[in-house]
């Protein structure tokens, strides 16, 4: 089942992001998240591509094990850190050589510790449209990318994302999914204004907040800014963990409905390597019945 008949498909797709374990024992609690929620039927389930040499492998190793280990169709990301084409190439047809078909091209962020700046690898690439380009001139790919309804960090403003989006929909990209988004409005405006230039479908990405502390520092990260609801409602029950799980299902339920009935060809959950609070969301929206 490829990526885009499924973004297609009269019901919208359900989809899990995980990102690589560090070490052999969070593998195996990654394995067994992804055994529950197989359960759920997703369309895919992504693995997000490490910032490292090490974990960039854990990224191919675990994504070829969900290929060959389970049912569920992967989605492989893959960024242009550190790495040549000839490097980029060479992971392509790794995955290539165990059946992935589906991968999402991105840039990927500067390394840590440095001033911040993207400095491209002298024998790399420099923006996700070329990585598109070259996934898709190496074979049947089908290839997506990254959406950023809050606006990118580093682009100066709404009109240039969209600018970017069109350009990777131009260079092969089939479908896009966005960073973790709590406004419906924000998604929907960004939805909107590539709908009406492009037909490149645009997946919502949903996280599920069990932590509140994690998603401070997550929003801070992305640039997505937390709206003063979901920050009231999470700080009313902030001492009690299992309060904040719930709250936060809640949210995320809520969000997820505002999506499918404005018409969101799907709903892309952030799981956090974690099955339960995703489940919940999932089984309040009726999704299992239907599937
Ligand atoms: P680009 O599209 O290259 O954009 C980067 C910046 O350059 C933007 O400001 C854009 O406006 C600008 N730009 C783009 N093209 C051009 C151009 N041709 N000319 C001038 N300016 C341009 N990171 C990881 O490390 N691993 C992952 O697995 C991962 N998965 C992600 C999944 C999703 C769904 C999302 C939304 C993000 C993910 N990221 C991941 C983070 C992502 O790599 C960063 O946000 C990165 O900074 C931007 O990636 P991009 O692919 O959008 O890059």
């Amino acid at each position: 089942v490829s990526i885009p008949t499924d973004l297609r498909a009269e019901r919208p797709s359900v989809s899990f992001e995980f990102f690589p374990p560090k070490d052999d024992a969070g593998e195996a609690v990654l394995m067994d998240a992804i055994r529950r929620l197989e359960r759920a039927r997703p369309d895919f389930v992504s693995i997000t591509y490490g910032a490292g040499g090490s974990s960039q492998d854990r990224t191919v190793h675990v994504t070829e094990r969900i290929a060959r280990e389970t049912t569920l169709t992967p989605l492989a990301h893959l960024t242009c850190v550190g790495a040549s084409v000839a490097q980029l190439r060479n992971v392509v047809g790794q995955y290539a050589a165990v059946g992935i078909r589906n991968i999402l091209a991105l840039r990927g962020d500067p390394p840590r510790g440095g001033d911040g700046t993207w400095v491209a690898h002298p024998d790399g690439l420099s923006h996700a449209d070329e990585l598109v380009r070259l996934i898709r001139s190496l074979g049947d790919f089908t290839v997506g990318v990254a959406a950023f309804p809050d606006v990118h960090p580093e682009s100066p403003d709404f009109e240039h994302d969209v600018e970017v989006l069109i350009r990777k929909a131009d260079a092969g990209a089939e479908f896009a999914v966005t960073q973790m988004v709590f406004d419906a409005s924000t998604y929907l405006r960004l939805r909107d204004a590539v709908a009406a230039r492009r037909d490149l479908p645009i997946t919502p990405g949903l996280m599920p907040v069990t932590n509140v502390k994690q998603i401070a520092r997550m929003s801070e990260l992305m640039g997505t800014p937390l709206p003063e609801a979901v920050v009231s409602r999470l700080a009313a029950v902030e001492g009690d963990p299992e309060a904040v799980r719930q709250v936060g299902v809640e949210i995320a339920t809520e969000l997820a409905e505002a999506m499918l009935a404005e018409g969101a060809p799907g709903l892309h959950f952030i799981t956090m390597n974690r099955s339960t609070a995703t489940l919940q969301v999932y089984e309040n929206l009726g999704l299992t019945a239907a599937r």
